[in-house]
C-alpha cells in the first residue's frame, strides 16, 4: 500500500512593519525618501505589499510641473503580494498571499458618464483608491500600499507563470486597447502610429492582432527595430529633432512617406493614424496624410492651455498650440479628430488575457528597472527617453 502525500502550502502572515519606507513628493522635482507609517486598512480593504510600479508619464507631469500639491507618494501601475486582509474582504476571495496587480481608478458604472462609456469623466472614476499615506494619488513608490473598496473591483489576480512586472502593465495597455476601440477600422486597414515608446509599441501590436497593417514611426532606430517585431508592416525613421511626418524612409523602405502611404493604400490614404508622441505638426501632417472619412487619434496631447492667470490645476503649457485646421476637412472632408485618455474598466479581462497569454509581450517593453531609493533616477530617464530607453519600472521588491 503506497499513499501519496499532497504538501498544501498555507500562506503564512507575514510581518508587517510599523513604519516603511516611501519616496514622497515634496515639491516640484523634490522626491525624498521617507520612512512613513505603514497604511492602516480599514473593513473591506487590502494591504498590498508592492514588488513593482511602472512609471507613468502622468505622474512625471505631475511632479515636473507641481500640478498637485505636495506631499504625496505617486506610483500607481503596481503589482504585488496581498498581506493584510480588512474585515469582510475574504468573502471577495482574497487570500493573504495572492500575486495582485492593481487599478488606481474604477468607475461607478452606473453614472450618466459612465453609462455613455466616459469612464474616464466618471466622478467615482475621479477618485483615487490606493494610497501609501498623505492625500491618495497611488503610492506604488512606497513596500506597501492601502487598496480601498471603491477599486476593489479593479484587482486583478496575477498567474503563477507571469512575472509582477507584467501585472503592473496591465493598466497601461488597457489605456491603448480602449483607444483602439475608438477607431473603427477593419482588416486589412493601413494606419500609421507615430511614437514607438512602450505605448506606441503597445498601439502597433495590438492594431496588428486586430488585423490591421501598421506603418510605424519614431525618432529612434532601435525602437522601430522592436516595433517590426511587434507586427509592423513598414517603419519609418522620423525627422530628427522633431517628431514631424512626413518622415524620413528608413533603410529597408527607400521611398518617401506620401509614395509609400500612396501604395500601401493603393492611393486612397491611410485608414487612421495613431499619434502617441505630443506633437501639433504630426497631428497637422496625419489629418493631410487621411483619407477622407479617416480618423486621427490623440493620446499623448495632455498639456492643457492655460492662459495667465487662469486655471492651471491641469497640465498646462503656457504657449497655445500653433496647430489649425481646416474645419471644412472635418465637415466636407469627413475626418474625425479623437481623443482618447485613462483606461476602460470593462476592457479588464480582455487586458489581462493579452498580457498574460504574452500575445503582447510587455517584458520586452521594459528596459530599465530602479531600486525604490533611486526612483528620482527612474523619473527623470523615463521624462527624456534615450535610443534604448522603454518602459521604466521601480522595483520594490520583486520582478
Ligand atoms: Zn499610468
Ligand atoms: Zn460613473
Amino acid at each position: 500500500m503506497s499513499f501519496v502525500c499532497f504538501v498544501v502550502k498555507i500562506p503564512t502572515v507575514p510581518d508587517i512593519p510599523k513604519t516603511m519606507r516611501a519616496v514622497v513628493y515634496r515639491g516640484v522635482n523634490d522626491l525624498r525618501l521617507e520612512t512613513v507609517p505603514v497604511p492602516r486598512i480599514g473593513p473591506n480593504e487590502l494591504l498590498v505589499k508592492v514588488a513593482v510600479c511602472g512609471v507613468c508619464p502622468t505622474d512625471i507631469k505631475k511632479i515636473q510641473y507641481g500640478t498637485v500639491p505636495p506631499p504625496r507618494i505617486f506610483g500607481h501601475e503596481t503589482a504585488g503580494v496581498i498581506s493584510k486582509l480588512g474585515p469582510g474582504v475574504s468573502k471577495r476571495g482574497w487570500k493573504i498571499g495572492d500575486r495582485v496587480a492593481l487599478h488606481h481608478h474604477v468607475p461607478c458604472l452606473k453614472c450618466h458618464f459612465c453609462r455613455h462609456h466616459a469612464f474616464a469623466q466618471c466622478e467615482t472614476y475621479k477618485r483615487t483608491g490606493i494610497t501609501a499615506g498623505f492625500e491618495p494619488a497611488g503610492g506604488g513608490y512606497a513596500e506597501y500600499v492601502r487598496v480601498m473598496p471603491f477599486v476593489l473591483p479593479g484587482v486583478v489576480k496575477i498567474p503563477a507563470k507571469n512575472f509582477f512586472a507584467e501585472g503592473a502593465m496591465l493598466e497601461p495597455v488597457n489605456t491603448v486597447l480602449k483607444a483602439v476601440r475608438r477607431l473603427s477600422l477593419l482588416r486589412g486597414d493601413v494606419v500609421l502610429v507615430a511614437g514607438q515608446g512602450p505605448i506606441g509599441l503597445m498601439f502597433t501590436r495590438l492594431l496588428q492582432l486586430a488585423g490591421v497593417q501598421v506603418i510605424a514611426t519614431d525618432l529612434f532606430e532601435p525602437r522601430l527595430r522592436l516595433a517590426r517585431k511587434f507586427g509592423a508592416k513598414w517603419t519609418m525613421l522620423a525627422q530628427t529633432g522633431r517628431a514631424e511626418l512626413p518622415l524620413r524612409p528608413d533603410a529597408r523602405q527607400r521611398v518617401p512617406t506620401a509614395s509609400l502611404i500612396h501604395r500601401a493604400t493603393r492611393g486612397r490614404g491611410l485608414d487612421a493614424a495613431v499619434i502617441a508622441v505630443p506633437s501639433d505638426a504630426a497631428v497637422q501632417q496625419a489629418l493631410q496624410l487621411i483619407r477622407c472619412g479617416g480618423q486621427v487619434l490623440l493620446f499623448a496631447h495632455t498639456k492643457r492651455f492655460a492662459p495667465e492667470g487662469g486655471n492651471q490645476r491641469s497640465h498646462f503649457s503656457l504657449q497655445p498650440s500653433a496647430f489649425s485646421l481646416d474645419l471644412a476637412s472635418v465637415c466636407l472632408d469627413e475626418k474625425d479628430l479623437l481623443g482618447s485618455y485613462s483606461s476602460d474598466f470593462t476592457l479588464q479581462d480582455e487586458v489581462a488575457r493579452l498580457v498574460f497569454s504574452r500575445q503582447l509581450d510587455v517584458r520586452q517593453l521594459i528596459s530599465h528597472r530602479f531600486p525604490l531609493e533611486r526612483t528620482a533616477a527612474a523619473i527623470r530617464l523615463a521624462s527624456k527617453p534615450t535610443e534604448d530607453s522603454l518602459k521604466v519600472l521601480v522595483c520594490v521588491d520583486g520582478d
